[in-house]
């Protein structure tokens, strides 16, 4: 077993049987469900809607190449930069350098999974360079120095309690539970992060081909001002961002609002399409766009399963997922946790390390249901589990414990009779204490549940009996 899968299911166990932390994510996930149920209703037709976001996004993956060059040569036209980064040491090395040649201190940053993907707050933090996370969800985790816990609400699993319990230590002076006084206690704060950075950085909800403009969409305005007010704004974008049209965002910018929180639009809607022109009065004087690979090339590659990319991480099959309600954000121990991470992480960092993901569904497909673009979410995970029994090292205990069940499933006397062997066995376990047995493969499974009883006849000799045959 990976180590990243023996840390998920130490985790798993403590959150699972965690029930405050339960409470406080069921809560949370009730009120967005409520939310997205109304959202979707504003819809003439919500499956419509999904249908033509799905449409856009497999139009733009099929073609990523032509997209994307349309784009950068767009940005360049109005005075942009555009630096291709196969991987992240590649986006994190081309950021870390320009501040240096430029100088920069401090930085204030908008949410981006891709920054947290590549690791660019701690490498720029390495270097000296203060950075400042202003959207309030990761200004809440960043002071607990913890990763955000859910892509789209990064501090989910926090109560008002314990956030005003972090700004009374962190911020000096306040001391309130009254959500407004927390925001505005916040927003004083990272007023002055704003005014002091030289540089922004942002991620990028949606590339714009034919317009060469970013879309960044928001609901607190943070992101405005941080690729606004500092004389550089670098944004940081997965390769597969690209969509072919403006008019695009028509349909994709209400859908992805309705997914994400439930809201019909979100609060700032912006267009990014370069630097400061030469009569204008505000924007940076360097635009740059990173457009990372690290990985989705592969899965482009993969007539299978290259549809993931059409995420445009609205986070709703978080939300819908049995699993992440009941581990966490946390547990996973990656940038994008639920099924979405679970179908594509082992893509980005290795089906070795892992596959243990693609198991942490109960395949109900609740997933795909949600998902705005269509993505055959619990497929995928079926896909991968395939995968890694064929290509990833398995367990040798595994692999022979496959075998032999085949051995014996290819027989009706062979099953048979291994299966009174097993109940008589169990009968013998059970006689002399669980604990005291032999059976360590058991006790994962009874540590925190009764052992079910022994069936006094197996299923074979009471269908034979005729019971349960009407
Ligand atoms: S896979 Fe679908 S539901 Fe999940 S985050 Fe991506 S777009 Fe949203």
């Amino acid at each position: 077993m990976s180590n990243a899968a023996s840390e998920f299911l130490r985790q798993a166990v403590t959150k699972s049987t965690d029930l405050g932390h339960r409470h406080i994510i069921r809560q949370g996930i009730d009120k967005y469900n409520e939310a997205f149920e109304r959202g979707r209703a504003r819809f003439f037709n919500w499956e419509a809607a999904r249908e033509q976001c799905r449409e856009v996004k497999s139009e733009a993956v099929n073609h990523l190449d032509h997209y994307l060059l349309e784009f950068e040569e767009k940005v360049k036209a109005r005075g942009g930069h555009v630096y291709w980064a196969e991987n992240s040491e590649e986006a994190r090395t081309y950021i870390t350098d320009l501040a240096h040649r430029r100088g920069v201190r401090t930085i204030v940053k908008s949410k981006s999974m891709v920054a947290e993907e590549i690791h660019l707050a701690p490498a720029l933090e390495k270097q000296g360079i203060k950075v400042y996370e202003t959207d309030l969800g990761e200004f809440i985790v960043q002071l607990r120095n913890e990763p955000p816990y859910h892509i789209v609400t990064p501090a989910m699993h926090l109560t008002r309690g314990d956030i005003s319990a972090l700004f009374k230590e962190k911020l000096g002076g306040v001391d309130t539970q009254d959500p407004s006084e927390l925001v505005a206690a916040a927003r004083i704060w990272l007023r002055r992060t704003f005014f002091a950075a030289e540089m922004g950085i942002s991620g990028a909800n949606f590339l714009v081909a034919d317009s060469g403009m970013i879309a960044i969409t928001t609901n607190e305005g943070n992101a405005d001002l941080g690729t606004s007010l500092p004389r550089i704004h670098v944004a940081i974008a997965g390769i597969e961002k690209v969509i072919p049209r403006l008019e695009d965002l028509a349909i994709l910018w209400p859908v992805l609002a309705t997914s994400g929180t439930g809201q019909p639009i979100t609060c700032y809607n912006t267009l990014i399409g370069g630097p400061r022109g030469p009569n204008e009065t505000d924007g940076p004087e360097e635009f740059h766009v990173v457009l990372l690979d690290n990985g989705r090339s592969e899965l482009l590659a993969d007539a299978e399963q290259r549809e993931v990319l059409n995420c445009i991480r609205c986070g709703a099959c978080l939300n819908a997922c049995p699993v992440f309600r009941t581990v966490g954000g946390h547990t996973y121990g990656t940038t994008y946790p639920g099924p979405i991470g679970s179908v594509l992480t082992p893509h980005l960092r290795g089906l070795d390390e892992f596959q243990h993901l693609s198991y942490a569904s109960s395949l109900c497909g609740a997933c795909t249901d949600v998902c705005p673009v269509k993505i055959d979410l619990h497929h995928h995970l079926l896909h991968n589990r395939r995968n890694a029994v064929n290509e990833a090292h398995r367990p040798l205990t595994e692999r022979v414990a496959f075998k032999l069940w085949r051995w014996a499933a290819m027989s009706a006397g062979r099953f048979s009779f291994l299966g009174a062997v097993g109940r008589a066995a169990l009968r013998v376990v059970y006689a002399v204490g669980l604990e005291r047995s032999m059976l360590d493969p058991l006790r994962p499974w009874t540590k925190d549940r009764a052992a079910p009883p022994i069936p006094a006849k197996s299923f074979r000799s009471l269908w034979r009996k005729g019971i349960g045959t009407n």
